[in-house]
């Protein structure tokens, strides 16, 4: 998607601080970071919200949410706990039309959410 920031990232035409990258999945830390540890997880194929995805992604929704908790552990924050978040449309105030998985830690949360 030509106008898609998240695919512009993964294309490296806007510059990002990269976590982790494979041939599937790219980890960046997020630009307005929300705590200590704030990493969007991404996958690299567009798919714009989770109400568009399809059987054939689940094995990519679990890289998603298998990354999230490695990048935790590498932060030091497994044990101590995150959050780990996909925001859907307009009510749950997404901005970025391009899946991403939030992993938020490193202070502790509140709950439930605003
Ligand atoms: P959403 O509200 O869609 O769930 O989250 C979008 C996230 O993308 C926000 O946390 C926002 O700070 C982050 N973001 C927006 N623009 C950029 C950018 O250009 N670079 C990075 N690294 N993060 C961005
Ligand atoms: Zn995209």
């Amino acid at each position: 998607m030509s106008d898609c920031l998240f695919c512009k990232i993964i294309n490296r035409e806007i510059p990002a601080s990269i976590v982790y990258e494979d041939d599937r999945v790219l980890a960046f830390d997020d630009i307005n970071p929300q705590g200590p540890a704030h990493v969007l997880i991404v996958p690299k194929r567009h798919v714009a919200t989770l109400n568009d995805l399809a059987q054939d992604d689940d094995a990519m929704v679990g890289e998603l949410v298998r990354r999230a908790a490695a990048i935790a552990k590498d932060r030091g924050i497994s044990a101590g706990g995150f959050r780990s978040v996909f925001n859907t449309n307009r009510d749950a105030g997404q901005t970025v039309f391009h899946i991403h998985l939030h992993l938020i830690g490193g202070r502790s949360l509140a709950w439930p959410p605003g």
